[in-house]
């Protein structure tokens, strides 16, 4: 899977590049991650992008030449790629939505900022208008950073095992309760049927538990 990335902040993306389950997808080349610097699109001295929004207001604008440029661009090298804009206004991100992400070869982040696109690109050259919450933050990296690691992790060879396969939300379920070393801490034990090693009395207590919890912390997933 190949991310390209149209930002202002390309060095914000170190944070999932050199860390953890993303870094180990980079190295083993199952994915790879190209920052694009959209000042580097700018047709002025001063490298501006964005501009004052018309009919006033607060706040500016990010233009639509810088981004079809670096578009451009990209789908030189990337012709089947689909562009996703980052946005509180889009489509929920949700495991099912992941799970569509991954099918794809090539995916371009749009990462806003300020009071976000002109209109124009949201209309004709997005795909895909992608939320990670009904809450606004500052801009798209973040944004752009969350849906990396959701996707990535799903992709084949990147986790060491098929851990992901009991994650929350396989399924339309939470994941079971997890316990570790010692058995007792503080007056409180594990489970007794986790220290059976009857794996099937293992197996069918974690699927009780797990519906259990989505009914009481999550009870709108069961029905989706
Ligand atoms: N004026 C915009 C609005 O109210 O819809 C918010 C702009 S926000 C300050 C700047 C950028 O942050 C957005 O263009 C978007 O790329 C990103 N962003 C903010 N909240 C987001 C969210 N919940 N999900 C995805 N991206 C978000």
């Amino acid at each position: 899977m190949k991310f390209d990335i149209i930002t202002l902040f390309p060095e914000m993306f170190s944070a999932i590049k050199e860390e953890g389950v993303i870094s180990r997808a980079l190295k083993n080349s199952i994915i790879s991650i190209r920052e694009w610097q959209l000042r580097d699109f700018s047709s002025n001295k001063y490298k501006n992008v964005d501009d004052k929004p018309y009919g006033g207001g607060a706040g500016m604008v990010m233009q639509v030449k810088p981004i079809r440029d670096c578009l451009t661009k990209i789908k030189e090298l990337e012709p089947d790629t689909k562009v996703i804009y980052l946005s509180p206004q889009g489509e929920p991100l949700n495991q099912k939505l992941v799970e569509k992400l991954t099918k794809f070869d090539s995916l371009t982040l749009l990462c806003g900022r300020y009071e976000g696109v002109d209109e124009r690109v949201i209309e004709n050259d997005v795909d895909f208008e992608v939320s990670i919450g009904d809450y606004v933050i500052s801009g798209g990296e973040l944004a752009s950073m969350v849906l990396i690691d959701a996707v990535s992790r799903r992709l084949d060879n990147v986790l060491g095992n098929k851990d992901s396969l009991n994650d929350s939300f396989a399924d339309n379920l939470l994941d079971y309760p997890h316990y570790t070393r010692p058995e007792s801490i503080d007056g409180e034990s594990v489970p007794e049927v986790l220290l059976s090693g009857n794996q099937a009395k293992i197996d069918a207590w974690r699927q009780e538990q797990a519906m259990k919890k989505t009914k009481q912390k999550r009870p709108d997933i069961l029905s989706s």
